[in-house]
């Protein structure tokens, strides 16, 4: 079986997946700040990231793999949204914390085995600071600590920018308590009317990037697996997290292969709150299942673009339409208990190509379509079912996909035999035979797709 290789964005080219202990395999993704609703494009790296998740357990074992997906709960934004609100932030992070979570479930994402939130590491961050300023990587400033990016040569290595680059693509803010315009901020002072803690620096609020080199360290180690993200987290966020951590873990690398998500788009745009495009996840899960979400989310590779648009939700529902029309007719068929084909595995071990493995799903829904013997079509079975679970789909009820479970199984197989001898009628050229049956259908309110893998039915009403 070929092993899994994941593209890591600091060596920018695909490498063999080694983790340093393969009993204890650890992944850290950067998860939402948590002041408002999900959209569809924040739900993308969650779902991949939960794919590679269920791809690393089948590989290392369930209890193998450790994935903390922090909870950032204190930001700017949400102080807005206070501002705006005049809720507490504790009301506004713990309800969209909750929302987050039911949107994620709605789309099969599979909790994390931890989910810190930063407010409960706000020692923790005072301490990094403290060695930080005590090593000479970092500086108290009018209140603020700031990290000195000149201290840390290798700064730039994971966006591949010098700090000429940076400065030059004004990304970074000039401010007088800064030695150098590129050092960014771990502590801010807060006003008494803003959420903030006492340090030793004053009283203040940690800045993002702190929170999760702290949060990864404490949960995971100091050199973890598997960092993840979006691909708009590459600088700064995730080239000052690596910058921190190096620093305060004595030169350790703080995670073996960075990845990174591409971005859902509207047309050409990426999806974003700041540019207002946004579709909501809780508003998709009134319209959809999530299972046509999640779905669409993996027709494309995870590093690549993926535009979002009612075709690509139509053509989704379509294709799952086919391989649930397999499931239903193997309804009767207890599945072998059997892994998922050697092509399948492949393609998602080829740095989780899911839409090369999604095309091997229909090879096997093909191979399931022609078996004959009751052990071909357990086998059968057997793969589809497990190539879903690492995709998380495909799980579901077939009757209940269709919407047929509170209909009469005598009706159903009327209706199933209605469309056999229609399909004999199309095979014997009988077009009669077959107008009168399409018939027949139509005035039942039965509308009929017509697949590869054969046709599928639901009711119209
Ligand atoms: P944010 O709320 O913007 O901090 O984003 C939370 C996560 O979603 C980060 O990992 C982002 O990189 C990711 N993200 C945000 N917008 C998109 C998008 N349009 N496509 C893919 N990932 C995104
Ligand atoms: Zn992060």
């Amino acid at each position: 079986m070929a092993a899994l290789t994941l593209y890591d964005t600091m060596a920018r080219k695909k490498r063999e997946f080694e983790p340093v202990n393969p009993e204890r395999v650890t992944m850290y993704v950067c998860g939402p700040t948590v002041y408002n609703y999900a959209h569809i494009g924040n739900a993308r790296p969650a779902v991949v990231f939960d794919t590679l998740f269920r791809v690393l357990k089948a590989s290392y074992g369930k209890d193998a793999v450790v994935y903390a997906r922090n909870i950032t709960d204190v930001d700017d934004k949400i102080i807005e949204a206070m501002q705006e609100t005049g809720e507490a932030m504790s009301a506004i992070t713990e309800k969209f914390a909750d929302i987050y979570r039911a949107d994620m479930a709605y789309l099969d994402v599979n909790d994390p085995n931890i989910e810190p939130k930063a407010t409960d590491h706000i020692g923790e961050m005072i301490e990094m600071m403290q060695a930080l300023i005590a090593s000479g990587h970092a500086y108290e400033s009018e209140g603020h600590v700031l990290f000195s990016v000149t201290g840390f040569e290798r700064y730039g290595s994971l966006s591949r920018r010098s700090l000429d680059d940076m400065l030059a693509g004004a990304r970074v803010e000039v401010a007088d308590y800064k030695r150098h315009p590129g050092d960014f901020v771990m502590w801010k002072p807060a006003s008494d009317d803003t959420p903030g803690w006492e340090s030793p620096f004053g009283r203040g609020r940690p800045g993002w990037h702190l929170e999760c080199s702290v949060m990864s360290a404490k949960h995971l180690g100091e050199t973890i697996d598997i960092h993840g993200g979006g691909m708009d987290l590459v600088f700064p966020h995730h080239e000052n997290e690596i910058a921190q951590s190096v620093c305060a873990h004595d030169g350790a690398p703080m995670a073996n292969y960075w990845l990174h998500n591409g971005f859902l788009t509207m047309g050409s745009d990426k999806m974003s709150k700041s540019l207002g495009n946004v579709v909501l996840v809780n508003d998709l899960a009134k319209q959809y299942p999530g299972e046509v979400l999640r779905y669409a989310l993996l027709t494309a590779h995870y590093r690549a673009p993926l535009t979002w648009n009612a075709d690509l939700l139509a053509k989704t529902k379509r294709s799952l339409d086919r391989i649930y029309g397999v499931l239903r007719r193997l309804m009767d068929v207890e599945a072998a208990d059997v892994s998922a084909p050697d092509a399948f595995i492949e393609a998602m071990h080829d740095d989780i190509n899911t839409p090369k493995a999604l095309a091997e799903v229909f090879a096997i829904a093909g191979e399931a379509n022609k078996a004959e013997t009751d052990e071909a079509k357990a086998i059968a079975k057997g793969q589809l079912l497990a190539a879903g679970r690492l995709l998380g789909l495909a799980q579901g009820d077939p009757l209940e996909w269709f919407g047929l479970t509170d209909m009469d199984p005598a009706k159903r197989d009327e209706i199933d035999a209605l469309i056999q001898s229609r399909q004999d009628a199309r095979a014997n050229k009988d077009w009669a035979a077959a107008d009168a049956a399409r018939d027949e259908l139509t005035k039942q309110r039965i509308q009929v797709d017509d697949g590869p893998e054969g046709s599928t039915w639901r009711r119209l009403d």
